[in-house]
């Protein structure tokens, strides 16, 4: 994939166009400017060429890799691997009911959102898994105007081939590493970040019943539980799964943390069976909870965008206890100039950051509002971000 330079755009725009050099260059500051920084100068090329009509990126048979893609590009082709299949969702727009499904897909140069849309949710969602390799054809690019990121979406010109002949995936296990971040620099769309941060503030643990056969909830009526798989569940047989939310704070700012069955596990040091007594018995649960409070931890997770409160949250997916503070200080101390880079680029999107983003709540307003605060349903956990559909 051969990405062109803004030098060479400014050539196709001006072969395409009646503009002069002065007047492409113009539009190009304007776009970069009223980005504010968003775009290198070769991305905001791109964005005024495609704006204009203007064909920099030939749609023949030319399969672009993640990190080449550009907001507005359309008809885009791509290779990728499933990593992760969310739930279909229904929702509302101005212009009536919708149905979409997203996924995580990545390739060797990085990983992106992708979404399904309407009667594509239908046709395509059953035909792939995780771990599927697929080509994706006639995508268009969006920008994600929660997370400032971009968005691949299938609209009704796409096309899927599953498992498509000759096609490896290689995906660069370093791109896996979780990124060390500050908790104010978080993004809703960081898939595998890492944190370092006290336990401020301890939720009580929540249970459920689950389906002995395949651990999903089953729903409750007329006093029954029946699993939609596995039709009623006699009460003896009902298993339990539960979360934990605490609020995590590391000086930067703070974001309510989803610790789900095993992470709760590691969190309290504690088996499963000697996890379900608290159950019944909440009161035991105290001590541990006094004992986690301002106690500091690293944890790796995902963000997620919880719409019910319209904030973000971090999903654990992995924690470390006792983290070594020197050790520590050496990693901070090597990524120094990494962090510089990501510490400038946070600068210039702040402006942007206080218009679109909700920031995490600080932890005074968060116990201000506490009461209000319900611990949000499952599905809540799971939401994906519908933007402006
Ligand atoms: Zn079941």
């Amino acid at each position: 994939m051969v990405v062109l330079t803004k030098e060479q755009i400014i050539q196709k725009i001006m072969d395409s166009t009646s503009l002069s050099l002065d007047q492409v260059n113009t539009k190009i500051k304007q776009k970069l400017d009223q980005l504010s920084g968003l775009v290198s100068p070769d991305g905001a090329a791109h964005i005024v060429a495609n704006e204009l009509g203007v064909q920099v990126i030939p749609s023949t048979d030319q399969v672009l890799k993640i990190n080449n893609l550009l907001e507005g590009l359309r008809n885009v082709e791509l290779n990728v691997k499933v990593m992760k299949k969310f739930d279909k969702k229904d929702f509302q727009s101005a212009r009536g009911p919708g149905k979409l499904a997203s996924f995580i897909v990545a390739d060797d140069s990085g990983r992106m959102r992708a979404t399904f849309w309407n009667d594509k949710v239908d046709e395509f969602y059953d035909k792939f898994n995780e771990n599927d390799t697929i080509t994706i054809k006639n995508a268009y690019v969006r920008k994600n105007n929660y997370s400032g990121g971009l968005d691949l979406n299938l609209g009704d010109n796409c096309e899927i081939i599953v498992n498509p002949e000759g096609v490896e995936i290689e995906i660069d296990s370093s791109s896996e590493q979780a990124q060390r971040k500050k908790i104010n620099e978080l993004q809703a769309t960081d898939f595998n970040a890492e944190i370092l941060a006290t336990i401020v503030q301890v939720s009580d643990i929540r249970f459920w019943e689950t389906c002995p056969k395949c651990n999903k909830k089953p729903h409750y009526e007329e006093e029954k539980y029946i699993c939609k798989e596995h039709g009623e569940i006699p009460a003896k047989e009902l298993g339990y799964s539960y979360v934990l939310n605490c609020y995590l704070d590391d000086g930067s700012a703070s974001i309510r943390t989803v610790f789900w069955r095993e992470q709760v596990q590691k969190l309290l040091e504690e088996t499963h069976e000697n996890i379900l007594k608290f159950r019944q018995e909440p009161d035991l649960f105290e001590t541990y909870k006094s004992s986690l409070l301002g106690e500091m931890i690293k944890v790796s997770g995902r963000v997620n965008k919880n719409e019910a409160f319209d904030r973000i949250e971090f999903v654990a997916n992995n924690i470390e206890k006792n983290p070594n503070p020197e050790q520590e200080i050496k990693n901070i101390k090597e990524d120094t100039s990494e962090d510089n880079k990501i510490a400038d680029n946070k600068e210039t999107n702040n402006q942007t950051d206080i218009k679109e983003n909700k920031k995490p709540e600080t932890f005074k307003e968060v116990d201000k509002n506490k009461k209000q605060d319900a611990i949000p349903t499952l599905d809540d956990i799971e939401e994906v971000n519908i933007d402006d559909e």
